[in-house]
């Protein structure tokens, strides 16, 4: 039941201080995520063993070079290591275009189906939906059209109670049971509250690089187990990530803590800090349970 968020890469811009360009992978039940793919996102996938054979879906938050130069070079190994399972790619717009002239151009047709979905709702947009999961694009404030994107469990069940049923107890009516239904088995009620204990909290997890402060970010991030927010800037830039449209370390704890997530992820790192403490001070003063994303740390998402 678990979920696994990998960091691999956690620099804005350019790679500095051993820090790579936006890339993590989050693997949930029933399908793996890559989220965003700044150039060197294939050699992280070699550094930490990431498996790539469930990767079915890439999501790509906005077109600026640093969160999808490394798509073409996975695509292109994808290819020369005889992948066929379906590649489905979430992104604005522009990127088919991008993607077809790069493929016209090189000659290179990836044999494995490739399907592009665009992003480009205003509000949230579900992007992605099975039995267990949803996941959700909601548009940031950046310099270009940029979404984050909400990955929430559905409903779970509740848990049977084995000692309160009889053997005989039939498995169609213990389904029932899990959905909180009360039944009647041979003249008897069993009601779900007795027979059952309450389910455990749905995981959720939302990820929301690049963005200036936005305000209705709170909603969407709303109650997350794990909120991964860029923290490009310390506060004494403040002005510097008003005109670039980032955040500060301090602005991203504002929205977790308006959000009541319960665990918050700083990214995207400007290059000009080697050192990083001062951006998790300035977080922790605001919302303590603040945490830096590093290259190759894991982060298991969500109660099991
Ligand atoms: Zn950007």
């Amino acid at each position: 039941v678990s979920w696994e968020l990998t960091i691999l890469g956690t620099s804005s811009a350019t790679p500095a201080w051993e820090r790579f360009m936006t890339a993590q992978v989050l693997r949930t039940t029933t399908q793996t995520f890559l989220i965003d793919c700044g150039e060197g996102t294939q050699y992280q996938f070699r550094n930490y063993k990431i498996k790539t054979g469930k990767l079915g879906h890439i999501l790509i938050s906005h077109l600026h070079g640093d969160h999808f130069y490394g798509l073409m070079g996975l695509i292109s190994s994808f290819q020369l290591q005889g992948r066929k399972e379906p590649l489905h790619i979430h992104a604005p717009a522009g990127l088919a275009e991008i993607l077809t002239v790069h493929f016209r151009c090189t000659q290179f047709f990836p044999d494995f189906p490739l399907q592009f979905h665009a992003i480009d709702q205003a509000n949230g947009q579900v992007i992605y939906d099975d039995p267990q999961l949803t996941v959700m694009a909601f548009p940031l404030r950046h310099r270009v059209p940029c979404f984050g994107f909400r990955f929430q469990e559905k409903a779970t069940l509740r848990k049977l109670v084995p000692e309160m049923l009889p053997p005989s107890f039939p498995f169609h009516l213990m389904h029932l049971l899990k959905q909180g239904e009360d039944v009647v088995f041979e003249d008897r009620v069993y009601e779900a509250r007795r027979v059952t204990l309450p389910p455990r909290p749905p995981k959720s997890y939302v990820f929301c690089t690049d963005t200036a402060f936005f305000e209705p970010v709170i909603d969407f991030a709303k109650g997350a187990d794990l909120l991964y927010h860029e923290a490009t800037f310390m506060e004494e830039h403040a002005e510097r990530a008003f005109y670039t449209a980032h955040s500060t370390a301090k602005q991203a704890a504002t929205i977790a803590q308006r959000a009541e997530v319960g665990q918050l992820l700083l990214g995207h790192f400007s290059i000009r800090y080697q050192h990083l403490n001062g951006l998790l001070q300035e977080a922790r003063n605001v919302f303590p349970a603040s945490f830096l994303a590093k290259e190759g740390e894991k982060w298991q998402i969500g109660a099991d």
